[in-house]
């Protein structure tokens, strides 16, 4: 991993050769150059968000903070961090739409917010990823450089398990069970968990690392990364679900006699506090469940390179 001095080595070599086929025919994946992947990453973010507004996946807010997440994740990361974004925010989209009208009672019901994902939500999944990405941008030493990586994929995988859950979970055929107190609760309870839920977070997770992995390219000795993504992917889910038990902010509505993180319900009764902090609602949880998703992948990433460090001691101890 060094991004910035592949850059610095392109926009070296652009200049010097100011007529290099690179620069004629700025093809993405091989000059590497920031300054195109932030051009790159904001007109092919700006597509996307468009997009997703038009087709009301995104509120014009949440439009807003897909380009910021985008370009920063493009321009200062790479293209890999860029081609993860994208699979989290389309298989995203695509499972939110799966089913649609099945899910769409027990969303209103439920959640606080529709599928139209806002600003709050966008920056909750995608805030912190960006942040890895735009310290990476600046720093070079290899072992930090591998940290933010690692950090970055635990808060992707996350968000992308938790909205798999999510989505594929609602339309489980078996009552959820309380993660805390494994009690039966009803479709759609935050905190509540199911086989399938699990199965497709597990499955969200592994897959972004395996296309994190493989946009990299084989050449590289990378092959603990699909696990990291599984491992810290399920641990972030598994947080969001444990804070989603106990410190999510749930209400009561007694017209309808059941749980919501609606303070208006959707009969129009204004709910009562039922459990939980009032200001720690979905979109607090999930950015905690990143941060939680990141720190279980750095921890991975460093256990790890201690091992393998040494291993290659022992080896050569031996010698
Ligand atoms: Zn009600």
């Amino acid at each position: 991993m060094s991004i910035l001095r592949r850059n610095s080595l392109d926009i070296q070599s652009n200049r010097a050769t100011s007529l290099s086929p690179s620069l004629l025919l700025p093809l993405p994946h091989r000059s590497g150059s920031r300054r195109w992947r932030l051009v790159f990453g904001l007109v092919l973010s700006s597509g996307i968000g468009l997009l997703a507004y038009r087709r009301h996946s995104l509120s014009k807010g949440g439009a807003a903070g897909a380009i910021v997440t985008g370009t920063t994740i493009f321009g200062m990361g790479g293209w890999s961090w860029g081609l993860a974004l994208i699979y989290f925010f389309t298989s995203s989209t695509l499972l939110s739409h799966f089913r649609e009208k099945e899910k769409a009672a027990t969303a209103a019901d439920k959640f606080s917010k529709g599928s139209r994902r806002d600003l709050a939500q966008v920056a909750a999944n995608g805030g912190l990823a960006s942040l890895f990405a735009a310290f990476s941008g600046v720093i070079t030493a290899k072992p930090l450089q591998e940290t933010l990586q690692a950090g970055f994929v635990g808060a992707l995988a996350t968000a992308t398990a938790d909205t798999w859950a999510t989505e594929v979970g609602v339309l489980s055929p078996h009552r959820p069970r309380l993660l805390t107190t494994l009690q039966p609760v009803a479709p759609g309870t935050s905190g509540g968990i199911t086989p399938l839920g699990s199965t497709a977070s597990a499955l969200g997770a592994l897959t972004l690392g395996l296309i994190f992995r493989a946009s990299k390219g084989f050449h590289k000795p990378l092959t603990t990364l699909p696990l990291l993504a599984l491992l810290s992917g399920m641990a972030g889910s598994l947080f969001d679900s444990l804070l989603g038990a106990t410190l999510q902010a749930m209400y009561f509505c007694p017209t309808c006699q059941c749980e919501t993180e609606r303070r208006t319900h959707t009969c129009g009764t204004t709910t009562q506090p039922l459990r939980g902090l009032s200001w720690c609602n979905n979109d607090v949880v999930n950015f905690f469940a990143t941060f939680a998703g990141s720190f279980m992948a750095i921890v991975l990433y460093w256990l790890l390179a201690c091992f393998s460090l040494l291993k290659k001691k022992r080896v050569s101890d031996s010698r």
